[in-house]
Parts: C-alpha cells; sequence; structure tokens
C-alpha cells in the first residue's frame, strides 16, 4: 500500500489496537536511517527498541541470512545443524559462561529463565516443591505472557489477564534492604534488568547491582540479568553489568542478538545452572535454528571487534552532554542513561511524551515515549555523529517551540 493514510486506515481496521503506532509507513530502511511510503526520510532514534543495534541492512548481517537463506533454514531441535554448536560456543564464550539455551522472543528468554531457576532451586538449592520464590523489582518490563504480566506492576500490562501466576515477590528497584527483606530460604533467583528500559532508562543508585551481586551470591540465590535491552553494545559495553564489575549467574538476551533481522534469544549460564535440563524438559521448534544462529554468529563477531561498544561511547558521551545542556532550560527536567541510550523527561507544559515524538516525527526525527512524558532515545549504533546531532538540532527546536 504506497499511500499513509490508506495502509493506516487499513491496519487499524485489521489488526488487534494492541500499539499505538506513530503515523508513519515505513517502506525502506538503511543504516540510521528510514523511508516511508511517500518517499519522506526519517532518522531512527529508536532502533526497534535496541534490536537494531547494527543499524538497518546491516551489510555483513545481510550477507549472513542470505547465504545461510540457501543452504538450510529449519530443521528443528530433532536433528543437529552445522551452525548450532558455532552459535552456542561463541555465544557461550562472549558471556564468559558455559552454556547456552536459544530461544526466538525476549519473553521466551525470560520464561526459560524463570524455568531454569526454579528447576535448580528444587534439584539443586533443595526448596520444596511448588514453594520457588523469584524476586524482582517493580516498574519493570520483562515481556508480555501470562507469567511474566503476572509480576509486572504497570496496570496496562497486568489488568484483566489473572489469574496470576504466583511465586514472585516484587520490590522497590535500586533498594537493597528491601531485596535483603525479601529473600528468603525459598527464593531461588533475583531477576532485574541492569537499566531498567521501559520504565524510562532508569539507572540504579551505585553500588547497588554490586550489592545484588553480593547478596545472592551470601544467600544462594540466582542474579538472573535480562540484558535483553541493555546488553550487546548499547551502553558502551557488551553488557550494562559490566560497568559495575558485576557478573551475573545468567544472562537474558534478545533483541540485538538478532541483528534486527530475525528473532534470537538466549539464556546463558554456567553447567551448573542449565544443567538442570533434561531431554523433554524444555524447549523451542524455532529456538537455535541455522537461520538464526548464522545471523547470530555474525553480531557475536562484530562485537568481538569492540567497534560497536566504543561507538556506544563516544557518541553515548556526546548524545548525554548535549542532552544534560537542556536541563534546566525549562523544557527538560532530567535525563538519564548510559551509552547511546537516553530517557529524557520533558516538562509537562510542553506537551505529552507522545506530542514530542509526533513534533519530531514531523521533523523527521523518530523516537518513542515512554510513561507520559518521557521519551526515549536509541539510535542504531552505527550512526555517524553528523546525523546524531541533525536528530539532536530537531530535539532542541521542538522543546522550545
Ligand atoms: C523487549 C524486552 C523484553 C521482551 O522481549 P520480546 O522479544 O518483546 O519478547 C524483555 N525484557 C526486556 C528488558 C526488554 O527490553
Amino acid at each position: 500500500m504506497s499511500n499513509t493514510a490508506d495502509a493506516i486506515r487499513s491496519a487499524d481496521a485489521h489488526s488487534a489496537h494492541n500499539y499505538h503506532p506513530l503515523p508513519v509507513v515505513v517502506a525502506s530502511a538503511e543504516g540510521a536511517w528510514m523511508t516511508d511510503v511517500e518517499g519522506r526520510r526519517y532518522l531512527d532514534m529508536l532502533a526497534g527498541y535496541s534490536a537494531l543495534n547494527f543499524g538497518h541492512g546491516n551489510r555483513r548481517l545481510i550477507d549472513a541470512a542470505r547465504a545461510q537463506l540457501e543452504r538450510v533454514t529449519l530443521t528443528s531441535r530433532a536433528f543437529h545443524h552445522d551452525r548450532f554448536a558455532d552459535f552456542c560456543t561463541e555465544l557461550a564464550a562472549l558471556c564468559g559462561k558455559e552454556m547456552v539455551l536459544p530461544m526466538n522472543t525476549g519473553a521466551e528468554a525470560v520464561e526459560t529463565a524463570v524455568k531454569t531457576a526454579r528447576k535448580w532451586g528444587y534439584e539443586v538449592k533443595g526448596v520444596p516443591d511448588g514453594h520457588a520464590k523469584i524476586v524482582v523489582a517493580a516498574d519493570n518490563f520483562h515481556g508480555r505472557t501470562t507469567t511474566i504480566v503476572s509480576f509486572s506492576t504497570d496496570h496496562d500490562a497486568r489488568d484483566h489477564f489473572g489469574p496470576y501466576t504466583p511465586g514472585f515477590e516484587i520490590v522497590p528497584y535500586g533498594d537493597l534492604t528491601a531485596l535483603s527483606h525479601a529473600v528468603t530460604e525459598n527464593t531461588v533467583a533475583v531477576l532485574l534488568e541492569p537499566i531498567q528500559g521501559e520504565a524510562g532508562v532508569l539507572v540504579p543508585p551505585a553500588g547497588y547491582l554490586q550489592g545484588v551481586r553480593e547478596l545472592t551470591r551470601e544467600r544462594n540465590v540466582l542474579f538472573l540479568a535480562d540484558e535483553i535491552q541493555s546488553g550487546l553494545g548499547r551502553t558502551g559495553k557488551t553488557f550494562a553489568l559490566e560497568h559495575e564489575g558485576v557478573v551475573p549467574d545468567m544472562y537474558i538476551l534478545g533483541k540485538a542478538l538478532g541483528g534486527g533481522v530475525v528473532p534470537v534469544s538466549a539464556v546463558v549460564a554456567d553447567r551448573d545452572v542449565l544443567g538442570v535440563f533434561r531431554p523433554g524438559e524444555h524447549g523451542s521448534t524455532f529456538g537455535g535454528n541455522p537461520l538464526a544462529c548464522a545471523v547470530a554468529l555474525e553480531v557475536i563477531a562484530m562485537l568481538r571487534s569492540g567497534e560497536y561498544q566504543q561507538r556506544a561511547t563516544e557518541l553515548g558521551d556526546h548524545l548525554h552532554h548535549e542532552l544534560n545542556l537542556l536541563v534546566g532550560g525549562g523544557a527538560v527536567t532530567a535525563v538519564r542513561g548510559r551509552g547511546l541510550w537516553a530517557g529524557v523527561d520533558i516538562d509537562p507544559s510542553r506537551g505529552t511524551g507522545r506530542e514530542i515524538s509526533e513534533k519530531l516525527m514531523g521533523l523527521g526525527v523518530l523516537v518513542k515515549d515512554t510513561h507520559g512524558s518521557t521519551i526515549r532515545i536509541a539510535p542504531p549504533l552505527v550512526i555517524s555523529k553528523e546525523d546524531l546531532d541533525w536528530g539532536l538540532d530537531r530535539l532542541r527546536s521542538v522543546l522550545s517551540a
């Protein structure tokens, strides 16, 4: 459909309204730029919620995908295929862990983490069957399954989807004392985002994540790090936890692992944790398929060079420097984040996050609001400094209007 209004009308009529997209209809994209059906160009400052860390149409990723498309795309895990061992070996090495369990979407990886922790709790830690507890943080975002929304504190995400899965304890994010009180002998895991993305790119207080690491180690509880959005280069490190010198018991990965080409997710941990699974106890038809492994292997090779992490650091410093100059000027009340990732709180008198996003769209910049008056900025890590400055200019002009 080549007309914006027709395409939106038709989508509204025939798709469930579980999203409220900006009124732009993308037809093609390259690098940090997208082109709509009318030929207008937009700078992508969202990057598919960090699924597109390496940009649209990344040559290396497209070539890896195309080569694999011509060979074999799916075997199911009923058989081995020749990309699987390399994928698991390379991803484990990237994480400094021993084992990988591949899935497809982020939510599936989180579900896998929950199942692993419970099984580990019963079979290794010795928690009485059916009594395992997992401690999570308020304002978390871990996905959309019925179990995951059971421990969400977001009413839109949770309400009217019960009955809810029991076994979760919610504590305030960044509060080590509350976390310590919530951990009991039946606690099998603490599940956290190192930086809370959907909540508005919330960075916890210094020392918190180290405190979580020490506490979980002392109390024989697994630390499950949801690095689906924060990981794989976004913050300037391969993992956001590296900024704190923290190594979790399990990394939960997704989004950028599939290079914006295919959905690829995984949990990565040592043998004493992921070794709890035996044949038939967990799985996925598409998890670890040849196409997914081929693309993810290229993603891992790209991350191994360190070049994207370095770009995120350098461009991120620049982004945060420029954004911080806006704080206190009347339009921006706070800026948070790390690397090429920022949550910008707009003074409500300047409009809602949605209104700001729509105005930016009119100027050729695509961002996404989150929670009222916050906009989230997370361009592909391949964005040029000139393009980033171009986007920041447009943000400044929208905010000063
Ligand atoms: C996006 C996201 C998920 C869910 O991933 P899906 O692929 O959408 O299921 C889970 N956790 C975090 C931190 C995320 O950003």
